[in-house]
């Protein structure tokens, strides 16, 4: 496992100011993360985010997670009782 990771790591020097490179310093993973900010500037347009259905019987209500494992287990935010997962909603 963590010889995959390796493997599809990369490597890229940065240069850093006195005062950027004592903060990067308390990091205890700074690559970790550098990854996690870059990502987090990454916006999925929104017709590629998918977005999975349930649906409480007793309310008759419609929700929507895009989480299949939150979708799957979801409970209705109204009557707390359990939902159907619909799957992927088109
Ligand atoms: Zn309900």
């Amino acid at each position: 496992m963590i010889h995959d990771l390796a493997l599809n790591m990369r490597q890229k020097i940065i240069s850093l100011s006195l005062d950027t490179y004592e903060l990067a310093s308390k990091k205890a993973n700074f690559s970790a993360w550098v990854r996690r900010k870059l990502l987090e500037e990454v916006e999925i347009p929104p017709e590629e985010v998918i977005l999975y259905g349930m649906y409480c019987p007793k309310c008759i209500l419609n929700f929507q997670h895009p989480n299949i494992a939150v979708a799957k287990t979801y409970k209705c935010k109204f009557c707390n009782g359990e939902t159907e997962f619909d799957g992927v909603i088109e």
